[in-house]
Parts: C-alpha cells; structure tokens; sequence
C-alpha cells in the first residue's frame, strides 16, 4: 500500500515512536480499514450514528453515554464547552465569549500542558492550583485535593486533570474536592489505555467526563477519540459539534442523544464544529474498539514483545552500545528498546543517533526522550512487519557490529 504514497512522492516512515500524531498515528487493523470503507459507502444520519455510538461506548466504560470525537484535544474542548453551558441554546451560542457564565477552570499546575489549549479555546479562564515542587528538585510536593476545592467560586464551570501514572494529587481526592462544591471533573486519559481497565476507572471512580485518543492504543482512525461521562454533559456536547444546520420544524435528534423537550430551541452551529467527525471515523473508532476490548491483553503484550525481542536479537552485540527489552509488565503496558549509547566510543551523540535515523533511507523515527542520558527508545506499536529488521541493519551499520 505504500504506492499511495509513492504517487503523492511522499517517503513512508519506520515508526519506532508509536502512534504520534507527528508521525500519522499508527497502522489500523485490516478490520477497522475495511469498516471505515464500508461506512463510506452509504448515509446516515449522523446524529442517530452518534447515539448508537453513545450506547456502545456506554457499554465498553461504563459511562451514562458516550460520544466519538476527532480525538482527545477535541473530547477536552468539547467537554469543557459542555460544562460552561449546559444544556443552554443562548450560551452555545455566544461561546468563546463566556461573559456573565462559569468561566473558571482549575487545573493542578503540575498537569498543564500543550494540549489544554483545547481548553482554553472555549474562552475560559485557567485558574492554576499547587506549587510542584517535585519536579525542580527544590522539594517533594505537588497540589493537593484540598487546594483545588479552595480554588472553587461561584464562577468555577469545571476542574481538568490530567492521569498519568505519575500524577498527584490521586484522582478520587480531586474528585472529592470538586464534587463537594458540584463542581464537574473532565479526565484527559488520552493516552491511558492499556490497560483496557482504564476504560472503566476513571468512570467508576466518579469523573464526570473522560477524554481518550482513538488513534493511539486502541488502533482506530487517528482522528478519532471518544468522551464519555455524564449523558446531560453528552448531551451539550452533541448540541455543540453536531451539524445544525437544519429547519426548526425538521429537526429531530435521537431523543436518547438529544431529548427536545428539554430545551427552549436548537443552538446554531457549535463552537465544537470545526471539529467534525466522519462517518468512517465513528464507525472505525467502534470497530477499533470493539477489536481492542476483545483482544487478551496478554496476547496484545506478546506481540509487542515479541517484535522488541527479536529487534535486540538483531542487533546482536553492537559495538558502542547496549540494547535491551523494557518490558516488567507491572510497570510498563507497552514494552520498547532501551538503547544506551557510549557516546564517547561512538564518536556520536543519542540525539545524534536519532537525527542519523531520521535521515537515512527509509527514515526510521525512534523516541528521543531520553537522549539527556545517552538512551534511545525503540516503541513496537507502529512497526509493520519485518521492520525491526530493518532498524537493527540500521543500528549496526551506525553503531558498529
Ligand atoms: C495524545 C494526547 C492528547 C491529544 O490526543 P488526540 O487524540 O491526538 O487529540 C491530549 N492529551 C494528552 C495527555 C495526550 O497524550
């Protein structure tokens, strides 16, 4: 299939990464492609596919209903839109411009990154929380659950937390502090499945929305993500991305996704349509799903080792550096290469070793974000088959066998 690419005279990619939005995501199963070009074929009403979407993601985390979004960033926009408006038609309407609304976000200081632009695009105001002291050595702590709650007003439409493993203060504490003054919690997971658990926690354990990618683990189409959470703020959330460009007197949303009568009138169109989702995207991210769920994580594990074992094997004994297999199941979901470099005896440094990848032919892109410690990571998630192959021919030729 790469003479698509060849035809657009554009190079393929060895992805050693994973499915980085950078790097095109990842390679979907032959299933998934197949349900997206199935789903290209007729028209729907893409309301009434949202609302069984709903259903089935419902069922796979837990949630009171769901929603399939262009992607996590776009699950944290939309759900931060949702919690400022509710289900009011007027303020949809006047969003960015959140003026006389709860307009108040609060996020630890520690979870801040480049992704909450998506938040902030709503036209809110980020109220930061805690000092991480952590992170710069100076000392050991991070927010707590308590100065969240201290940072509520009546102005508060909602808190952010990002979960990583790492993460403090714990999600029930924050969700504690929230709920204790009816403050809605909006979980980015994006990135936290596996463990396919992790579809459910974050639900069970009491967050009100849940942001995660379609196209990173769970293999549906890169753009793709699913939200889920409580159905009055899936409800705003489908007011706000749905195509509204309808009559009054014709518009009949799926009363299970959208109950009329709970409403003075339809809003126009969305401040979350510009983040519109396709009918293959909806119909790839359920099969992807479904395929995800069903796949015995050991299996999934198995695969993933195999391919990282037979990349070190490959390698063989390297002349001025040391490959080995990271893969203590405890402690990482998704195993990789370790490479550490001798800098000094390579005569080249890890960042080097990266540029050098990426600028062979093919380029092989690997994961610079240990080069500091002269150690590059090799990722299994996006590499075809025979691949690690190629990257240990790579590894040698640079590296010396
Ligand atoms: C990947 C990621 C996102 C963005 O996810 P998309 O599905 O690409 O929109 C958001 N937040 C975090 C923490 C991520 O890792």
């Amino acid at each position: 299939m790469s003479n698509v690419y060849e035809a657009l005279g554009v190079p393929t990619v060895i992805n050693a990464v994973g499915p980085s939005t950078r790097l095109s995501g990842g390679i979907m199963r032959p299933e998934v492609a197949e349900a997206m070009a199935a789903a290209s074929q007729h028209c729907v009403d893409i309301a009434q596919l949202q609302a069984r979407a709903s259903q089935v993601i419902a069922e796979y985390t837990g949630a009171e209903a769901g929603y399939v979004t262009s992607g996590a960033a776009a699950g944290l926009l939309l759900g931060t839109a949702a919690c400022v408006t509710g289900l009011d038609p007027g303020k949809m309407n006047r969003l960015p411009d959140t003026t006389g609304m709860k307009n108040e976000v609060i996020m630890a200081r520690s979870h801040r990154n480049f992704y909450d632009h998506a938040v902030r695009s709503v036209g809110i105001k980020l109220v930061e929380v805690g000092i991480a002291d952590r992170f710069s050595g100076a000392g050991v702590r991070d927010a707590e659950g308590w100065e969240i709650g201290a940072a509520v007003n009546e102005r508060t439409a909602a808190v952010v937390y990002v979960s990583y493993a790492h993460t403090q203060p714990p999600l029930a504490e924050v969700i504690a502090a929230a709920h204790a003054h009816g403050v809605p919690v909006i979980v980015d997971a994006a990135g936290q499945v596996p463990p396919v658990d992790n579809l459910r926690r974050f639900i069970a354990e009491g967050a009100d929305l849940v942001a995660f990618s379609g196209g990173k683990a769970i293999g549906g189409p890169q753009s793709s993500g699913i939200l889920c959470g409580r159905a009055d703020l899936i409800t705003s959330v489908a007011l706000q991305h749905l195509d509204l460009d309808v009559m009054p007197a014709l518009w009949n949303p799926p009363p299970e996704l959208i109950d009329r009568a709970q409403l003075p009138g339809a809003p126009q169109h969305g401040i979350g349509r510009p983040c519109k989702v396709g009918k293959e995207e909806i119909v790839g991210l359920l099969t992807a799903l479904r395929l995800f769920v069903e796949e015995d994580p050991a299996v999934r594990h198995q695969r993933w080792l195999d391919k990282m074992t037979a990349l070190v094997q490959e390698c063989g004994t390297l002349a001025h550096a040391t490959a080995e297999v990271v893969a203590d199941r405890k402690r990482v979901e998704v195993p990789t290469v370790r490479l550490t470099l001798d800098e000094e005896s390579a005569g080249l440094s890890a960042l080097e070793l990266v540029r050098a990848l990426e600028e062979g032919t093919p380029s092989i892109a690997a994961n610079p974000t240990y080069v500091q410690e002269g150690v590059v990571v090799f990722g299994p998630m996006c590499l075809r088959s025979g691949e690690e192959s190629a990257i240990a021919a790579r590894l040698r030729a640079l590296l010396g066998a």
